[in-house]
């Protein structure tokens, strides 16, 4: 039981819920000293050199005053035929949640549940984000929610450039409006999106970026943990992450 006793009462309880509230029946202790020793390597050299580089908070973020608002941006948006998937959509999914959210989920494209009800995350991927959300303490009305496309691709096929040169424009917009302290990517797509890299999420993963002024970090996406419910101790490290750097940057 040696890498329980790192870990206080309090956070050793954090831990055990979420794994509940996200389906994780059993659990390795070896696993939990892996995370551990992942944890300190990350407070460590690399992650500090990029909070450093981070600090210099001048773009996007919280300190910059909006632009445009929400809804402006949507009302930029209006009936959109900029790109091939205006003709087979059901409702444009443009985002949801707290306008003035610090902490802004990021996912690929709305499915078929989305685009009917034009809501993000409102089907089983969704209901898992939820609780990812809960498991640091906050609620789906506290982030917003949103996605790089807006319109939902045939058959959920990957998004194309040119829908992605169509509709990026309007994520920034979103995230100008917001001023988010903090981006939480939902796999491969976004992230690479919106850190603007081909790298893998495996890599990106549990790292923060920063982009103009905010601060960037990928987890894998819901729909992945559905596939593959190993992966759900990788988010739950990812997410206290964010718990951890929301508490800096408010401090
Ligand atoms: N997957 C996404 O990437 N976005 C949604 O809104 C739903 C599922």
């Amino acid at each position: 039981m040696n890498g329980f006793k790192e870990m206080n009462r309090n956070e050793l309880a954090a831990q055990l819920q979420f794994f509940k509230d996200i389906g994780v029946e059993s659990l390795a202790v070896g696993a939990v000293r892996e995370a551990q020793a992942r944890e300190r390597a990350a407070s460590s050299g690399e992650a500090q050199a990029r909070e450093r580089a981070a600090s210099r908070n001048d773009g996007l973020g919280a300190d910059r005053a909006p632009l445009q608002d929400l809804e402006s941006v949507r009302a930029e948006i209006g009936d959109c035929q900029r790109c091939k998937l205006a003709p087979k959509r059901t409702n444009i999914v443009f985002g949801s949640g707290n306008p003035s959210a610090e902490l802004v989920f990021v996912g690929e494209a709305p499915g078929y549940d989305e685009d009917q009800q034009g809501l993000p995350f409102v089907g089983r991927a969704g209901q898992l984000l939820t609780k990812i959300i809960e498991s640091i303490n906050l609620k789906r009305e506290d982030v917003y929610i949103c996605n790089v496309l807006k319109c939902r691709p045939p058959e959920n096929r990957n998004p194309e450039p040119d829908e992605v040169a169509a509709c990026n424009p309007f994520l920034k917009k979103q995230l100008a409006a917001i001023r988010p302290k903090i981006v939480c990517c939902l796999g491969t797509f976004a992230a690479q999106t919106v850190i603007q890299t081909a790298a893998p999420i495996s890599r990106l993963r549990g790292k923060f970026f920063d982009l103009d002024g905010i601060r960037v970090i990928a987890t894998f996406h819901p729909a992945y943990l559905l596939r593959s419910p190993e992966k759900k101790r990788e988010v739950w490290e990812d997410m206290k992450q964010i718990r951890a750097e929301l508490f800096r940057l408010r401090s």
